[in-house]
């Protein structure tokens, strides 16, 4: 059985991220989509809600599992069975950065390779940094997310916005 790993920090997760999904979960036999806990960074949502968030929005397909991780991702690889990490390409700018990560993690465990793919053209643009920016001026965010996402999106920021009144 062909397993891979789409890790990320999907914060949240968008029709780009979705579209990576689908497209991997097509070639691999399971796809575990995985949300990096990164102590360093200060996320949106906890890990929790984004694995919740991800269970959601992928229900439909049946070989994709949600999981999350801390440490190396080249451990977490050969701890789960997986040989394959799938990361996606939107524009040029984040070849350097991938290309990067993905020689690294080669040369830490040459048994994990990393598989790119690429979204249609009209997500080519989006991440999860800039939805965020959209909504909390709320913007329309409609194009960017499924509904879901965008409920939980704006009920954040108002309980944030709540939370400092
Ligand atoms: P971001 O916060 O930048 O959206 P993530 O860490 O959640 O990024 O992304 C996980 C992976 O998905 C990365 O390889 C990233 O390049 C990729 N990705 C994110 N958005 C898109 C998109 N719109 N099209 C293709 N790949 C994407």
């Amino acid at each position: 059985m062909k397993t891979a790993i789409y890790p990320g920090s999907f914060d949240p997760v968008t029709y780009g991220h979705l579209d990576v999904i689908q497209r991997a979960s097509k070639i691999f036999d399971e796809l575990t989509v995985s949300v990096l806990n990164n102590k360093t960074k200060s996320p949106l949502f906890s890990v929790e809600e984004r694995v919740n968030i991800l269970k959601e929005v992928t229900k439909d397909i049946p070989n994709v599992k949600i999981a999350s991780y801390e440490g190396l991702l080249v451990d977490y690889a050969k701890q789960s069975g997986a040989s394959v990490i799938i990361r996606g390409l939107r524009a040029i700018t984040d070849f350097e950065y991938e290309l990067q990560l993905a020689q690294t993690n080669h040369k830490l465990s040459p048994t994990v390779d990393t598989i790119f793919l690429t979204t249609g053209l009209e997500y080519a643009y989006l991440s999860s940094h800039t939805v965020k920016e959209v909504a909390a001026f709320g913007g329309d965010i409609s194009q960017f997310v499924p509904d879901y996402v965008a409920g939980k999106i704006f009920e954040k920021y108002k309980m944030l916005k709540e939370r400092t009144e």
